[in-house]
């Protein structure tokens, strides 16, 4: 059977007419392709990130009056100040950052424009960046549109910890940026205060900027907390970090996003931001800096919820034998599947997966530029309970070696 799964996410563009040659081998997102995938069969969707029915109701209600009450115009090119005031606000009462609202912070669509902006803002051609693998699909492809060089350094499983000496050495005359993802993609992992130490003496050492991705930054469990390496003092002018209401208020479709760091640093993001979107729908804006201001036990709510689902499906798999990595944040699980993939090929095991089992998930090995990490999968459990169960269900069938489900037409 055709592996529809690997033949989407590799299909170069071929057209005659014009196409920039990165996108052209980009190959679509494997998010997308596996939704649409799962869609068609009718699957459970287990593989993009996005939540179900964890959204707080008070934020869509907001956004519903800001729609009524208008106004529906371009509002300022760097976000509504209700929104930035906020932002500014929520940095300071949750990672004790000192911001100013007025030149610190900008409003995007979503945290991938944060990202873009930052690469398009601040890099010129051969510069490096160093970014850290497994690495979210959009950073390596972006960085090469900007005009950068992306040098990939590799965390490796179980404990995923700081590869020190091999980000020292990584670092040449032409690196100006590192990307850190904390809590991180795809593998939960949340950088401890020694190894942001770490990094920030590397800043410090070779005047380098660290763009810090911190969508995930409530979503943490047993206890645990993140730490913005913008909190270290040292590295406070040389960080901008990252945040996104889709995943903090579970609503990704909303992308609305927020990056904030020194005006100095911030003011070419701005100008790159100006010229891609230039704002974002203010009915949203506004809902956000309300969700922003949701007291503590909003944010509690939403972490022992996750910690609960998260229990749901690794208890689940475990059961049912599967080996399943610890999981300390974000709302991903990673599978190590060496023992029951002979093929060593993630990408046909979860097309496999999903035509067997009715239950799909992500092949790690997308999230590192040589896709030759073949032996993790990636499943999603921000999702209502019901679906864990049936998903847990269905795959317990199927390590039993049954199908675990036929496709209902
Ligand atoms: N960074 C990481 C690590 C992500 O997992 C995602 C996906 N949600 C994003 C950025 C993009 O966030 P947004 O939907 O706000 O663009
Ligand atoms: N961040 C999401 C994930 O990791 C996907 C976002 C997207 O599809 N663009 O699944």
């Amino acid at each position: 059977m055709e592996n529809l799964l690997d033949a989407r996410i590799g299909r170069v563009i071929t057209s005659p007419i014009m196409v920039n040659t990165i996108f052209r081998d980009c190959g679509t997102s494997v998010f997308e392709a596996m939704s649409r995938l799962a869609a068609e069969l009718g699957a459970i969707n287990l593989g993009q990130g996005f939540p179900e029915a964890l959204e707080p109701p008070e934020l869509v209600e907001a956004a519903i009056a800001a729609l009524r009450s208008g106004p529906h115009q371009y509002p300022p090119m760097l976000g509504v100040p209700a929104l930035r005031q906020a932002v500014a606000e929520h940095a300071g009462r949750f990672w004790d950052l000192d911001l100013d609202w007025e030149r610190e912070v900008l409003v995007t669509s979503g945290a991938t424009e944060a990202i873009g902006d930052c690469f398009l803002g601040l890099l010129n051609p051969g510069d490096e960046v160093i970014v850290f693998q497994p690495a979210y699909d959009c950073y390596g492809t972006m960085i090469r549109r900007a005009g950068g060089v992306p040098v990939p350094v590799r965390l490796q499983p179980p404990g995923w910890d700081l590869p020190r000496q091999e980000l020292a050495d990584a670092i040449t005359p032409r690196t100006r940026m590192i990307v850190l993802n904390t809590p991180m993609n795809p593998c939960g992992k949340i950088f401890d205060r020694d190894e942001l130490a770490f990094i920030a003496g590397l800043l410090d050492r070779h005047d380098l900027v660290a763009i810090c991705d911190e969508v995930y930054e409530h979503l943490t469990f047993d206890g645990r907390r993140h730490l913005p390496l913008m909190a270290l003092p040292q590295a406070r002018g040389r960080c901008l970090r990252i945040g996104s209401a889709g995943k903090t208020f579970s609503v990704t479709g909303w992308k609305v996003g927020y990056v904030m760091g020194d005006a100095d640093l911030l003011a070419p993001v701005a100008r790159a931001h100006q010229f891609l979107t230039f704002t974002t729908p203010p009915a949203l804006q506004a809902a956000v800096a309300e969700g922003l201001r949701l007291g503590d036990g909003y944010y509690d709510r939403l972490r022992a919820t996750l910690q609960q689902r998260r229990d749901l499906l690794a208890d689940g798999l475990r059961d049912a034998g599967f080996d399943v990595l610890d999981c300390p944040s974000t709302y991903f699980l990673c599978v190590d599947i060496a023992g029951l993939d002979p093929a060593g090929d993630d990408i046909a095991f979860c097309d496999a997966l999903l035509r067997q089992s009715g239950v799909a998930a992500v092949p790690v090995s997308t999230f590192y530029a040589g896709r030759d990490m073949r032996r993790l999968i990636r499943l999603c459990f921000a999702k209502r309970q019901e679906t864990l169960e049936t998903a847990v269900a269905r795959l317990g069938a199927w390590r039993e070696g049954g199908e675990g489900w036929r496709r209902a037409s």
